[in-house]
């Protein structure tokens, strides 16, 4: 890349060079042969103007006795050579018969085949002035037609423009000269340039490849603020994105395969359960005491049914997950659902020889929600509570309102969750206590389902950090309810 962008750049630079200088130098010439000419005629007309009135008295008066007319014009005009800028090289008079243009005299001899009839001449042959001369003929002439002494002579200025021509010619070796130094300033530009744009160029490719052998490591430098600038930081900032993306598509496909596996594993538990009761059950029939066989049937009804539960409990995410789970929404008091879940488990906290307080201001405004689902984020949080403080524990069960936005929280001073643990706990099958959990019927997905129906309300789950021992979670709702478009996705 590098070569073909500095040889276009050179290119580019020549034919920038050439072709200024050859209008330059067309515009020079051509102005320094239309001035020539200019200044040609305007000494001639000049000359035979009024200002020169004795000289063109001189001229035209013919003396007493005068008998060779064309030697004395001829005479008058050589002293004169300076006012006509006569120099007898490159220009030079003549003086022709008035009627055929024949040579009479002149500060050169008569050229080969006489003087040449040009339009000029013509004209004087007509008895006018001949003034004119196109810039492209390689001489200029003046035909000025007089009368002496009753005799018509025709006074003939001749120049070859030689002047003008080595005037050019000194320019156009100038203007060579010129273009030579122009040619090698601009290839010595051109590396310059190269330099300035080429190099970030090639290093934006070094990058782009980089990145595409998926190396995301190094970020370029952005060393300019002009388009390549912008292009290096878009390109980085695309980089950086990329990276993200593809981090998030390994995390999620992680979180997959860790998916798959943890519902095999929990499936395998019970089954297995199942299974090796149904074999011993089968090996010893007639041998088991009705006792055992009762409660070998029991573990076998437990297990089954914990599957169930698990089952029902994935194909609820799956839902979710699918989006095909619709919330139904009802306007419905909070503290009444507050106050429900509470009646509800009091049994089963009674049980466990726990204390349960409930603190519910007077007033608590309806929410808009769906409130199955919302009964069922409290009943799994307040279980929680129950399942993971040891018996005799204190549970407190607490609703509020703030802003447009009602909430409840349960705390316990249970066992708690290791800090380490703290930011796993809503993640589909996570438990801390895998065998505690399993013991007390829980499949680890209560949660993940809790801050998913929490999240579909546009409300949240979470732990509330504290002090001391055990655990605050509080879920948080808007009173309005979602947006229409909240279950989406
Ligand atoms: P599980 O069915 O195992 O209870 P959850 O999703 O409801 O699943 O909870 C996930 C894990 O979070 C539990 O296994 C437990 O380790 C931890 N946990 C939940 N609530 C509490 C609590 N109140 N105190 C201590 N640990 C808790």
């Amino acid at each position: 890349m590098r070569r073909t962008l500095h040889l276009k750049l050179v290119l580019i630079l020549v034919l920038l060079i050439v072709s200024l200088m050859v209008v330059v130098g067309a515009f020079l010439m051509n102005s320094v042969t239309g001035y020539y000419i200019q200044d040609f005629y305007s000494q001639i007309a000049a000359a035979f103007g009024q200002d020169n009135a004795d000289f063109v008295r001189d001229l035209q008066t013919a003396r007493e006795g005068e008998t060779d007319g064309a030697a004395m014009v001829e005479a008058v005009l050589s002293t004169n050579e300076g006012v006509l800028g006569v120099d007898r090289r490159h220009r030079n008079f003549f003086v022709l018969d008035g009627a055929t243009g024949r040579y009479l005299g002149g500060s050169a001899p008569e050229p080969e085949g006489g003087v040449a009839v040009t339009p000029n001449l013509s004209k004087a042959l007509l008895g006018e002035k001949g003034f004119d001369s196109s810039v492209t003929a390689d001489y200029m002439d003046a035909a000025i037609p007089i009368t002496r002494g009753g005799q018509d002579y025709i006074i003939y200025l001749l120049d070859s423009r030689e002047t003008a021509r080595a005037l050019n010619a000194e320019m156009f070796s100038l203007i060579l000269e010129a273009l030579a130094l122009g040619l090698v300033i601009s290839v010595l530009l051109s590396f310059l340039l190269a330099k300035t744009m080429v190099n970030p160029l090639q290093r934006l490719t070094d990058g782009i490849e980089q990145v595409a052998r998926g190396d995301f490591s190094r970020k370029l430098e952005v060393s300019s603020s002009d388009e390549i600038g912008q292009l290096t930081e878009s390109f980085n900032t695309m980089a950086q994105q990329l990276e993200t993306n593809i981090a998030e598509l390994e995390k999620a496909e992680q979180e997959r395969k860790d998916f798959v596996a943890n519902v095999s594993h929990e499936l395998r538990t019970p089954l297995t359960n199942i299974r090796s009761y149904a074999e011993t059950l089968d090996d010893g029939v007639g041998d088991l005491s009705p006792a055992m066989e009762k409660k070998f049937l029991g573990v076998i009804l437990n297990e089954s049914d914990r599957m169930a539960h698990i089952l029902q409990d994935l194909l609820t995410l799956s839902r979710f997950d699918s989006g095909r789970s619709e919330l139904r929404l009802t306007l419905f008091p909070f503290a009444q659902a507050v106050d429900d879940t509470y009646q509800a488990v009091l049994m089963d906290a009674q049980n466990h020889a726990h204390t349960v307080e409930l603190h519910l201001p007077h007033r608590l405004p309806q929410v808009r929600a769906d409130r199955e689902r919302i009964m069922q984020v409290m009943m799994n949080i307040v279980s929680n509570a129950i399942k993971y403080t040891p018996d005799g524990g204190r549970i407190v069960l607490s609703a509020g309102q703030e802003g447009d936005k009602v909430w409840m929280e349960v705390d316990d001073n249970g066992i708690g969750i290791p800090d380490g643990d703290r930011d796993r706990i809503f993640e589909r099958f996570y438990r801390v206590d895998k065998a505690r959990s399993r013991q007390s019927g829980g499949t680890g997905l209560g949660l993940s389902i809790a801050q998913e129906i929490m999240r579909r309300h546009q409300g949240r789950l979470y732990l509330v950090d504290k002090a001391e021992p055990g655990l605050t979670i509080r879920m948080e709702l808007p009173v309005a309810g979602p947006e229409e478009d909240s279950h989406e996705g």
